[in-house]
This record gives C-alpha cells, sequence and structure tokens, in this order.
C-alpha cells in the first residue's frame, strides 16, 4: 500500500505502560518482573504520546503492563487521556485494586476495566499467576470496580481444553455482575512459548464449543486471539454487530510498548516504529510492517487462498517465525527481515483447508459467476427449489450454483440474498430510519437490545460516531415512538444520542450491473 493512502483509522491501542509487575504469570509475554526496566517512558513523555495519539483520531486506549497500577503516575496518565476526550481503559490483574484504588480508577475518567481470572478454582489462577491469595484479591477488585460503575470485563486464559473451567469463571463473573468476558488463547510467545495441552484440532473445537455454548445467553463473551472465531460462528450461522475482523493486527489496532516501540499486536514482536524517534500518525501511516497487514495480496500459504481471510485473516503472531522460538521482547523488539515474509504466511494454528482451487478476492471471476451474478439481480425465480431452475438456465449443475454462491459469499462479492418486502402492503405503514451514539463498550448490549423488537430491520454497525444504524417499520407514528423511547430509556440514551430520520416520500431506485461478456437486459441502464 503506498504511504498514507488508504490508511484505516486506528480503533485500539494496547500500551504496555510498565514493565514492573507483582506477579510471575507462567504466560506472560512482556516476561515483566518485580524490577521497572530501562527505557520506559516518563510521565512527560506518556503524555505526549497521548497528544500524538489524538492526532490520529479517538481510539480506545488500553493500559495495560505488566501492572499499570505499579506506575505511580498511571492516573495522572489516565486523566491526561480522558482531558483530552480519549476513553481511557486498563487491562489488569486486579490484586491492587481495594476500594480507594476503585474510586481513584473512577475518578481518573477510566470507564472500563479487563480484570483477569484464568479459573474459578483459586488455587489453579494463583499456580497460573505465580502468587498465593491473587484469586482473592482479583475478585475483591472486580467487586470493588462495580461498585464504583465501572464497567468490568473478565479476561480469561485459557489453561485448559475442558470448556467447562470457562464455563465457571462465567457463573463465577455472573454472580459478580458481570457480563463481557474475553477468552484469550495462548499464543506462543514470551514466557509462553510451550502450550502442552494445546492442538489445532482442541484450539477449534473449543472455540467451536464457547460460540456454541454461549448464543443467545445475554453473556458476551469473544474469543481473544483467536481469528478462526469468525469462520467457526459462520458454519454456526451466528453474527454479532461488535465483532469486526477477526484480526486486526496493524489494521485497527496497535500495541505501544514501555519504551515507546509500536508493533501491530502486543504478541507480535515485530517492530513498525517508535514514538520517541518518530510521531505515532507517520508510524500508522507509512509503516511498511502495518502496510503489509493490510493488504490481503501479501497473504501466504491457506491464509492466501482463504475465503474466510477478510473475516479471519489468520493470526499473524502465530505465524511470525513459527520454526525459530520468539524473540523475548524485554532484550528488544526487533524488525522483521522481510515484512511480508515474515508477517504474512500460514497461520499454523487454522485447521480450514481451503479448496486447492478456492480463490480470494483479487482473482477475477469466470464467466459462469458472472452470468449467476447477472442472474441473481432479478431473475430468482418464486419456486420451492429456484436454484435448479436457475442451474437449468445457466446449463450447469444445480450443486455448482450452490457452491458458487458460498464462495461468492465468502469472497464478500454477495453479501447475502434476501426477498423485499413491500412493507405497506402488510400493514406497516411508518418506516424509519434511525442512528444511535453510543459508546463502543455498549454497543453489541444496545445492538441485541435494538434486535428484540420485532420491527426492526438492517441493524448495522458503521465506523462512525453514531455506531448503530437500523430501520423500524411499524403500524403507525404511535409504534415507532414507543419503540424509540423503549430503546433510550433501556439503553440510557437521551433524546441527542438518538438521530432519526423518518420516510417522508418513496423512491424505489432498482440498481442493476451489467458484467462484462454478458448482454445487458433490454431497457437496462445498469453500470459495470
Ligand atoms: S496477530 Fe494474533 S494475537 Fe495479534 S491481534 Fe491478531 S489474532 Fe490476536
Ligand atoms: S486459512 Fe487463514 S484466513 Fe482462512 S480461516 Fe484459516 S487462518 Fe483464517
Amino acid at each position: 500500500m503506498p504511504a498514507g493512502t488508504d490508511v484505516p483509522d486506528l480503533r485500539l491501542i494496547s500500551w504496555n505502560i510498565t514493565l514492573k509487575c507483582p506477579l510471575r504469570c507462567a504466560h506472560c509475554y512482556v516476561n515483566a518482573g518485580e524490577h521497572e526496566a530501562t527505557g520506559v517512558l516518563s510521565t512527560g513523555e506518556a503524555c505526549a504520546v497521548i497528544d500524538q495519539i489524538c492526532e490520529l483520531g479517538k481510539p480506545v486506549v488500553i493500559l495495560s503492563g505488566g501492572e499499570p497500577l505499579m506506575r505511580d503516575d498511571i492516573f495522572e496518565i489516565a486523566r491526561y487521556g480522558t482531558g483530552k476526550g480519549l476513553v481511557m481503559a486498563m487491562g489488569t490483574s486486579g490484586i491492587l485494586i481495594d476500594s480507594a484504588c476503585a474510586r481513584k480508577i473512577r475518578d481518573a475518567g477510566i470507564r472500563r476495566i479487563a480484570i483477569s481470572i484464568d479459573s474459578a478454582d483459586p488455587a489453579v489462577h494463583d499456580a497460573f499467576r505465580g502468587l498465593s491469595g491473587a484469586w482473592e484479591r482479583a475478585v475483591q477488585g472486580i467487586k470493588y470496580c462495580v461498585n464504583e460503575g465501572i464497567g468490568v470485563q473478565i479476561n480469561t486464559t485459557v489453561l485448559s481444553p475442558d470448556i467447562q473451567s470457562i464455563k465457571d469463571v462465567v457463573s463465577l463473573g455472573t454472580g459478580l455482575r458481570v457480563t463481557d468476558y474475553q477468552i484469550f488463547f495462548p499464543v506462543p510467545t514470551g514466557r509462553g512459548t510451550e502450550v502442552p495441552w494445546l492442538t489445532p484440532q482442541v484450539y477449534e473445537d473449543l472455540i467451536r464449543e464457547v460460540l456454541s455454548t454461549y448464543q443467545n445467553t445475554g453473556v458476551n463473551i469473544r474469543p481473544t486471539c483467536a481469528p478462526q472465531f469468525r469462520r467457526i460462528a459462520d458454519t454456526l450461522g451466528l453474527s454479532n454487530p461488535s465483532w469486526g475482523r477477526g484480526c486486526i493486527a496493524g489494521i485497527r489496532y496497535c500495541r505501544i510498548f514501555a519504551d515507546g516501540d509500536v508493533t501491530p499486536c502486543p504478541y507480535l514482536p515485530a517492530r513498525a516504529g517508535n514514538v520517541r524517534e518518530y510521531p505515532l500518525k507517520k508510524i500508522w501511516h507509512e509503516s511498511p510492517v502495518l502496510s503489509v497487514l493490510r493488504d490481503p495480496k501479501f497473504l501466504l500459504g491457506k491464509c492466501g487462498r482463504c475465503g474466510y481471510q477478510a473475516v479471519c485473516g489468520g493470526c499473524r503472531a502465530r505465524s511470525y517465525k513459527p520454526d525459530g522460538i520468539m524473540p523475548d521482547m524485554c532484550g528488544g523488539i526487533a524488525w522483521p527481515d522481510t515484512p511480508g515474509g515474515d508477517l504474512c504466511g500460514e497461520d499454523p494454528w487454522c485447521q480450514y483447508e481451503p479448496d486447492e482451487k478456492s480463490t480470494p478476492l483479487t482473482v477475477p471471476l469466470d464467466q459462469t459467476d458472472l452470468a449467476l451474478l447477472d442472474a441473481l439481480q432479478d431473475d430468482i425465480p418464486l419456486v420451492s427449489r429456484p436454484y435448479d431452475v436457475m442451474a437449468v438456465r445457466l446449463n450447469i449443475p444445480a450443486d455448482d450454483v450452490i457452491k458458487r454462491l458460498k464462495i461468492l459469499q465468502e469472497r464478500g462479492i454477495v453479501r447475502g440474498l434476501s426477498p423485499v418486502l413491500e412493507s405497506r402492503q402488510i400493514g406497516l405503514s411508518a418506516t424509519t430510519l434511525v442512528a444511535i451514539r453510543v459508546p463502543d463498550e455498549k454497543i453489541t448490549t444496545v445492538a441485541r437490545l435494538i434486535n428484540t423488537y420485532p420491527e426492526v430491520s438492517h441493524n448495522y454497525r458503521r465506523d462512525n460516531m453514531y455506531p448503530l444504524w437500523f430501520t423500524i417499520a411499524g403500524k403507525d407514528e404511535h409504534r415507532i415512538r414507543g419503540i424509540l423511547d423503549g430503546i433510550r430509556q433501556e439503553a440510557g440514551l437521551c433524546e441527542e444520542d438518538i438521530l432519526e430520520l423518518p420516510t417522508v416520500r418513496r423512491f424505489k431506485i432498482d440498481v442493476r450491473f451489467t458484467f462484462p461478456g454478458i448482454p445487458a437486459k433490454e431497457g437496462s441502464n445498469g453500470r459495470t
């Protein structure tokens, strides 16, 4: 990608603000310890980095470590970010949070906190974290934060292939009034290079079990460091407007290391630049390390030909130097030797085998695909087996129609096929388009609430200050008002958070496309 063009917005930053930590977690990717490492950004430098972040927009900034609460100036830094309009969050072990600390966290404007609980069994958690009593203190920390009205998420590192251990953590969290969970699948880096229990098949099965267990439960749970969850969710027919791409490293996300090094994600020790040398904006816009991750044509192996690459992309950290020991980041983060070759290999933990002939988006469609796309525009017959009829018209086997449609969908060329209903003729005479302004951390909850109204359709996430957009078709204005009032009250929104664009006049725009080599229909004014 040429520098500075088509650069996506940076949405999320994970910042290892310190390498000091009272714990000795077995999986620590930064090898944190008792003493601060040399070269850590000072208070003044950290505030200057916040200024640099603001030049790029308003990403969510997660202060993590090490243990971020080990820094004496952590609230000063957080308050500085909050004052600049950033959403400041924190990732912590929770063991240093008492009631006074929770109040300081809230007063510094930290709206979200992720606290690690790896097992509902205190002994298992303490052994993994390397400190007796860590579990008890983390649970207390959750309670103090919940009491202060801070949004709490539980982060769980998967320690065994048994789904029951995850279920137990979620039950524990539910009792503590926590609804959000991130389930971290190990990435072999830092101290966690060996994961004895994990094989690709166990990994795949566990992701599937997590998704199936918690679908439609009100528990907001996301497999993390497991980009294949989007492919697996697809096969289970699950979707969630807040999910985004499986791996967003370098695309919407980066990590700032304690000494100012920038990498695509915390588990990927490939240096993209350093904020002491270059402003973050320049690094985000111009670093070749980040650029290659944004361009699917660099993906290699099966990720390079996979129909799921747009929603998954594979874990770039697991593909990075898979045959060598991951470098210990405390010794300094290295530049990758060749960004494309090093970073864009296939994910060795993926079980999916794309068809050898399967093609990513960059490969042109053949004439049969084009004829099928043309036919889909207005020629789907209203019969019990429409694809059989289309197969005859296209002179191909019926199975081929289905197979081609599936591939077109995987490649994002066909998003979906659905009927167009004339709402007035079924008694829904009032319609409106609605946009809702809601903070990132509430998007999933509010999206679910909106979906409970049967009159709602097209509930989509958009990348702007009103992130949820949907339409309502009701029997009259009164019903529409009732739905909007209900959403506003239940979601705790104010009038200004809801932008309503009622339908005043309707225009039906019949857009048809013409395809190269496919004769245009009579009267078509379509575009290529
Ligand atoms: S590279 Fe791997 S660990 Fe990093 S964000 Fe992507 S999926 Fe997660
Ligand atoms: S082959 Fe790569 S892109 Fe496809 S599902 Fe597997 S990891 Fe994801």
